[in-house]
């Protein structure tokens, strides 16, 4: 198996979900193990790998930060590149958040689509996890419960995500896949961010959510929701496992490892990600193919073209 990036540049825009600043994305291929990295534009391209040493502050969204300089909401954008499986590629982005979009990662895999993946002359190394690691931390509206997240030794890249919300709508949803770039296109990729329509206010005095709207987020009202109809009747799990995805990505590598999500979020998702990595006595790093290693090749629609760098 070799790396991949992509064949030709592909371009988007919009505003960000929390800070509401406009901005332009830019995918641009890389060279061979120059993994994911985003360049500010509007700061001399200064780049910051999406890498989980990067890792900001972390609640409604997944921030990067380095030297000070920070970028926003990068799991959905991070989830199509990484379930592609595009080892490396640019994100040149002249502002501080990346675009919602739609809320989903639709529009991310529709530009993919437009750049094609093609392979390098580079093997492609995997993060194989060895022993698991698992992080909990308390529920805080459910005494003596637990949000929890666990990353286990497998010998493909798999996810499982659990959600519970308390509302007629969404209750317990589970979703359970070997994430390739047909079972995401097929099972995640659509499915958008959601929000309570209780906690608009509260997020708003937070600084939050001020890109937010209906033509970018689901929004729950009590017992129903504001601006139906959902794409999937469990549109909440499977947004839940698309930002699981995006977050991992800040591995650095493919993983050869089974996730396993229990109400978790983004902060349980990225301090997993950060124990993992700062203990190298749980991994290693392999160029051998998985035996289900087609999983991980570009889906068909991306056509990739002979290796040529
Ligand atoms: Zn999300």
């Amino acid at each position: 198996m070799f790396q991949t990036t992509i064949i030709r540049e592909a371009r988007t825009e919009g505003i960000g979900l929390h800070t509401g600043v406009f901005g332009h994305i830019r995918l641009v291929p890389a060279p061979a193990d120059t993994g994911i990295v985003f360049r500010r534009t509007d700061l001399d391209n200064f780049p910051i790998e999406a890498q989980g040493h990067n890792v900001a502050k972390v609640s409604y969204a997944t921030s990067l930060m380095k030297q000070g300089v920070l970028l926003s909401t990068t799991e959905h954008l991070l989830a199509a590149i990484y379930s592609c499986g595009i080892d490396n590629i640019y994100i040149d982005i002249d502002s501080i958040e990346v675009p919602i979009l739609d809320g989903s990662a639709e529009p991310f895999m529709q530009m993919l689509e437009q750049t094609g993946v093609r392979k390098l002359r580079r093997k492609r190394r995997y993060l194989k996890v060895l022993k698991p690691l698992e992080v909990a931390e308390a529920d805080p509206g459910k005494t003596g419960q637990f949000r929890r997240i666990g990353i286990y030794p497998a010998d493909e890249f798999r996810v499982r995500c659990y959600v519970d919300f308390p509302h007629p709508l969404v209750g317990q949803q589970e979703v359970e896949m070997v994430v390739s770039p047909e079972t995401f296109r097929h099972l995640l990729a659509r499915a958008r961010t959601f929000c309570f329509e209780r906690d608009i206010a509260p997020l708003r005095e937070m600084g939050l959510i001020r890109g937010g709207s209906l033509e970018n987020a689901i929004v729950l009202t009590n017992d129903g929701v504001m601006n139906g109809p959902l794409r999937f009747p469990d549109e909440f799990g499977r947004h839940k496992a698309l930002d699981l995805i995006g977050d991992l990505a800040l591995a650095g590598l493919p993983l050869l490892a089974r996730v396993e999500a229990h109400k978790a979020g983004h902060s349980l998702h990225t301090q997993l990600v950060s124990k993992l990595l700062a203990d190298p006595t749980l991994w290693t790093i392999t160029t051998d193919e998985a035996p289900h290693a087609e999983h991980t090749t570009p889906f068909a629609a991306l056509s990739p073209v002979p290796a040529a760098d």
